[in-house]
């Protein structure tokens, strides 16, 4: 039992260590600010099952888009917001019916919005779960179970980021697991670390209607996903 504890003390403390090297305090410096010029906007086509309202959405995207835009000046901005209906909540299915839906849309990065389920919710606090995705053919297509703004950057950080899938710190470390059933112990950070900062900043410029080069692909899209666009969702506000 000692012995566990002093395991999960030692792994804290890795974590924080790990959070801590980032680029979070260079952001003031003049030189870190030149190379992130000029400012890419993303396109955004936000796809919603109604989880939340589209001003909550705007304000994410908002809050996310300037933690980005300090640190590799991209912003994000919504263009469209379509309805979307999920048939079957794992991963790649997920990612297929966003694909789907949004079909015939211009766009840079499509992200589908949901809330978790009481199942999933259940599931996430004695284990962890899943919170994000994004698909490995064209890494465009995103899928959120919640507003969070680490979630959703890590997610976007993979849009950018081909070498590697994952980092050893900052936002680009593997998604964390739940240390305590339903205790939210978390010690992720929003901040790229330095090297994941310079790919972001190298492949900035991605058109994201080519599939890139990726070291390794897991959520691959069906090659037959069938089009069925969605219609736009009318202003509720
Ligand atoms: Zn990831």
């Amino acid at each position: 039992m000692k012995n566990t504890l002093r395991l999960h003390v030692l792994l804290v403390f890795l974590l924080i260590l790990s959070a801590c090297a980032t680029v979070k305090n260079q952001m003031n410096d003049s030189d870190f600010m030149a190379q992130n010029q000029p400012v890419r906007e993303l396109k955004i086509l936000v796809a919603s099952d109604g989880s939340h309202t589209r001003d909550q959405i705007d304000q994410f995207l908002q809050e996310c888009s300037e933690i980005f835009r300090e640190q590799v000046g991209i912003t994000f901005i919504p263009l469209k917001y379509i309805w979307i209906q999920w048939e079957n909540r794992d991963v790649i299915p997920m990612l297929e019916e966003l694909a789907r839906s949004t079909e015939g849309y211009e766009f840079d990065l499509a992200i589908g919005f949901t809330r978790w389920t009481t199942g999933e919710l259940l599931t996430r606090n004695l284990v962890g779960a899943w919170e994000g995705c994004i698909d490995d053919t064209y890494r465009r297509y995103i899928v959120v179970k919640h507003l969070d703004k680490r979630t959703l950057l890590h997610e976007v950080g993979h849009a950018f980021i081909f070498s590697h899938a994952h980092s050893n710190s900052g936002l680009m470390m593997p998604v964390s697991f739940q240390i305590v059933p339903f205790i939210p112990i978390k010690f992720e950070s929003i901040y790229l670390s330095s090297e994941d900062r310079i790919e972001v900043l190298k492949n900035k410029g991605r058109q994201f209607a080519q599939i890139p080069m990726i070291a390794s692909r897991e959520h691959v899209l069906a090659k037959t996903t069938r089009s069925r666009p969605s219609p736009l969702w009318p202003e509720i506000r």
